[in-house]
């Protein structure tokens, strides 16, 4: 088979991640439940933690991300997703806003980080020092959206969206139709 006709018959890939989330959204995603048969029928998983694969192989016609930017390493995850990724899509309300984690965004990173290694109730830290290590991925300013950081297609709410309604897109965007949510399915109250 020539790479040509390989390519005819390969099916659109799928990628995943999650920057400063807490996987809620990805449990949200494996909550499909049997319909990830189906999904399988219709996509090849890419990068993903649901499947340990760490990076790109290829273009992918779809990425998810749930959580925001809180650290240098979010940054740069983003953007590789958006460099490879022709539809990028904001899961959840951390991608969305920043949520939980950027309730940090009131207080100075100076004040996070004494609170976190100098001064927290339960922190023992006979150095003095902050931590340093280049392994530790640097810590943004504040914690942001992933819009502001790249472009974003879609945005897909919740916290975490009904696995309904991220089936529902992942549907409508891999069968070329439109992405009309119902009303139920974008509701919060
Ligand atoms: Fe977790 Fe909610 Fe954030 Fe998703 S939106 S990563 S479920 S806190």
């Amino acid at each position: 088979m020539t790479k040509e006709q390989e390519n005819i018959m390969a099916k659109p890939k799928i990628a995943t991640t999650s920057l400063a989330g807490c996987f809620g959204c990805h449990m949200s995603i494996l909550d499909i439940d049997d319909r990830i048969l189906e999904l399988v029928e219709l996509v090849d998983f890419d990068k993903s933690p649901i499947n340990d694969i760490k990076e790109f192989t290829g273009e992918c016609l779809v990425g998810l991300v749930e959580g925001g930017c809180a650290n240098e390493e979010n940054v740069r995850v983003l953007q590789d997703f958006r460099k490879h990724c022709k539809i990028l899509i904001s899961v959840g309300d951390c991608a969305i806003n920043g949520g939980l984690p950027a309730m940090r965004n009131t207080i100075s990173l100076q004040e996070c980080l004494d609170e976190a290694y100098l001064n927290g109730p339960s922190t023992q830290n006979t150095s003095g020092k902050i931590p340093n290590d280049p392994e530790i991925p640097l810590l943004l300013d504040k914690v942001y959206p992933c819009h502001e950081v790249v472009k974003v297609d879609y945005h897909l709410p919740g916290c975490p969206p009904p696995a309904d309604t991220i089936w529902e897109a992942l549907v409508a965007l891999l069968t070329d139709k439109p992405l009309d949510l119902p009303y139920e399915l974008i509701k919060y109250d």
